[in-house]
């Protein structure tokens, strides 16, 4: 944290370590001129609303257009927000940045008669447009996310009721952020170098990793004071948000918010109930990796500061960014030929922004737009961790080029329940690469413990979290009130029922909804285990399985948004409506927990 080393400034990085953004635009007049465009684009919107009606030919004229209007948006916003993660001090490119940003919203303004209109036209009406023209057809499963809505629409007069009162419901959210981000403030406490630091989010997470125990053990308490002293705010805020969700989802006539949440990606709602169900089976492995992580740490009680703290060093494994590369290269060679040549074509081509410069946006992306090479930003340094990142990223980027050049534009994306399996799933390769390759016990057991810690944060935390966040929407459902008595009650026992009995139980760890900023995130968490245990599965496929399987991974790959994203699954060869697939995934943290035990049992 101390550390004081010398950033290069921007215009000092060696090009080579650049990516390589005039490909998109040669010159920023060029980006302007593109910008006058689309600005002219968009004031054609007005021309095309009203005649979806009118018949096949109409809807398809309107669609092109609406496809030109985003596409070029696309690469207009992704340009101008690129350039300024580059140097985020560039105020020229902070000025493009919030110029994209505008624009984005008056085209979307431009177009927001479509779906509306859409939803007007009866649905035998649209049957006889599709087949009357033949392009039509090819829209047909974008048309029917839109008319699978059509029960849940209200008359227009309501539905223009809802939406001016809109920005209510996420009220109870934004003041939980506001006080969250800005107002709450939290103690002083000493980081490792003795010296008084202040607390904060981010600063909580590095002090949670701390070697000293009381450096963690202050952190973890001056952080859980402030909640203690503001949970009943905190489950005030919270309630109003999930009384906010159940209202919506009854007004719009669903079973559930659950059901109205998932609907969005049409996952069927037994895919959540199938995943805790599984998880819960299997607490007993994560009781045990909490039994041997006391035991490794030598302490007579473990505490929840004690659960983040690396247990074996790292610093026999670091990589330089040749090296990684070549070790990248490598490691994904079971994916095949043809997904090896575009991960060099990202190395030679310029896609990766490697190294940190002044200013440059911190952490690691993959990005771009349709037209574009989907670039990845970095800020490299030497480790193993950063080689997991390049390869996590290279997985959605390979994902994005599949996709963009596969599927046309309109199915040319992919759902955030799609997008993190394809960037686990090399995660996963790399550790299978890695445990196959790595002979001693000491860089096999920080292996080992990368992944199981991995597969701890993702596949049993946000499970957990999933299962709470379902029990608050259900009991508000009922009518029993959401007082912070109750949820510090239920998440305790939660907590204590996931971890087990090798973990003391602290009083504040109870508390520990009060935090989640993800508890107002309306279902989302969830997609990470099943994302997590699908990757699993598939990373055993692709690196000791058949031919047919791998060429069904490429598959899904390549099928973007084309269907929904179960059927995508389907199609690679896990269905996220069984249990098989967690089951595989807990078999692997089960063996590799196994060589854990066995090594730290030798080392000791
Ligand atoms: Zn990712």
């Amino acid at each position: 944290m101390s550390e004081i080393k010398k950033l290069p400034k921007r215009e000092e990085v060696a090009v080579k370590d650049t990516w390589d953004l005039t490909k998109v635009f040669a010159t920023d007049e060029e980006w302007e001129k593109a910008f006058e465009e689309l600005t002219k684009l968009i004031e054609q919107s007005a021309t095309f609303q009203g005649t979806l009606e009118k018949g096949a030919d109409a809807l398809v004229l309107a669609i092109h257009h609406m496809e030109v209007v985003n596409r070029k948006l696309e690469t207009l916003y992704c340009y101008a927000s690129m350039k300024s993660d580059e140097d985020t001090t560039n105020s020229k490119y902070q000025s493009m940045s919030s110029r994209a940003g505008s624009i984005f919203a008056n085209a979307q303004e431009s177009l927001a008669w479509f779906e509306p209109e859409i939803l007007s036209i009866p649905d035998e009406v649209l049957q006889d447009f599709f087949a009357e023209n033949e392009e039509l057809a090819f829209y047909k499963h974008f048309i029917e996310q839109i008319t699978g809505k059509r029960e849940h629409i209200l008359p227009a007069e309501q539905e223009g009721l809802l939406a001016g009162v809109a920005e209510i419901f996420s009220g109870a959210g934004e003041t939980f952020s506001i006080l969250n981000n800005a107002d709450l403030q939290f103690p002083v406490v000493k980081n490792d170098e003795g010296e008084d630091v202040q607390l904060s989010h981010g600063v909580f997470g590095q002090l949670l990793e701390s070697r000293n125990r009381e450096v963690r053990k202050s952190a973890f308490e001056g952080m859980y004071q402030v909640y203690d002293q503001f949970q009943h705010t905190l489950a005030s805020t919270l309630s109003f948000n999930v009384k906010g969700d159940n209202t919506q989802a009854k007004i719009r006539h669903y079973s559930s918010a659950r059901e109205k949440a998932l609907s969005q990606n049409h996952v069927p709602e037994s895919v959540y109930d199938t995943l805790v169900e599984v998880v819960n089976e299997h607490l007993p492995l994560l009781h045990r990796y909490v039994a041997l992580r006391k035991k490794a740490m030598k302490v007579e009680e473990l505490h929840t500061y004690d659960l983040y703290t690396p247990l074996i060093e790292d610093d026999s494994l670091k990589y330089t960014y040749e090296q990684a590369k070549e070790k990248a290269l490598l490691a994904l060679a079971p994916l095949g030929e043809e997904y090896l040549s575009h991960v060099k074509e990202a190395f030679d081509d310029r896609w990766i922004d490697v190294v940190e410069n002044q200013g440059k946006r911190s952490g690691a992306y993959s990005g771009g737009s349709y037209d574009m090479s989907p670039y990845i930003l970095m800020n490299w340094h030497d480790s193993l961790d950063q080689l997991y990142t390049l390869v996590h990223e290279m997985g959605h980027s390979i994902h994005s080029y599949f996709t963009r050049n596969n599927q046309p534009f309109i199915y040319g994306d992919y759902s955030i329940f799609l997008a993190e399996i394809a960037s686990t799933t090399n995660e996963n390769i790399l550790t299978e690469h890695l445990l196959a390759t790595e002979k001693d016990p000491k860089v096999r057991a920080y292996i080992l413990n990368h992944y199981l810690d991995g597969f701890k944060g993702t596949v049993f935390r946000q499970t957990q979290f999933a299962e709470f966040e379902h029990f608050i929407h259900t009991q508000d459902a009922a009518g029993n009130p959401l007082t912070s008595d109750m949820l510090n009650e239920y998440y305790g026992d939660l907590n204590a029922r996931y971890y087990g009995e090798h973990l003391t139980k602290d009083a504040q760890i109870a508390l520990e909804w009060a935090r989640i900023p993800h508890f107002y995130y309306n279902y989302y968490v969830f997609q990470y285990s099943t994302g997590f245990a699908a990757a699993s599965a598939l990373s055993q496929k692709i690196v000791h399985g058949t031919e047919k399987e791998l060429n069904q991974y490429l598959d899904y790959l390549k099928a973007g948004s084309s269907d929904y994203p179960i059927e995508v699954m389907k199609r690679a060869g896990v269905d996220m409506t069984r249990k098989d697939y967690l089951v595989e995934a807990f078999k692997v943290f089960e063996q590799r927990l196994n060589e854990l035990e066995e090594i730290l049992e030798e080392i000791d």
